[in-house]
């Protein structure tokens, strides 16, 4: 991360950064500019959640959603050839 000095408008870099809550980053930075040399606190918030990923809470919901999406797949381009055999399959 890199933020304009205040002071100078130089571009500063984050020396460290400690958590102020789950979704509040506060980061001390220090100015680039040698002449300049300001040391700053500055406060990263989420503002707004774009698009949430999909969770799924409910665990009977999650197993029939585990066997409904892992039916057996063949790809269009190799088909049964590139099934293994019982000798090449590894042991379970
Ligand atoms: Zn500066």
């Amino acid at each position: 991360m890199a933020l304009k000095c205040p002071e100078c408008g130089s571009i500063s870099h984050a020396r460290t950064s400690a958590y102020e809550a789950p979704s509040v980053k506060r980061t001390w930075y220090q100015c680039r500019n040698l002449e300049c040399s300001c040391t700053f606190i500055a406060l990263e918030s989420v503002e707004r959640i774009m698009m949430k990923p999909q969770k799924v809470t409910d665990m009977e919901n999650a197993g029939e959603q585990e066997t409904t999406g892992r039916q057996p797949q063949t790809l269009n381009r190799y088909g049964s050839a590139s099934k293994l055999s019982k000798r090449q399959q590894a042991p379970v």
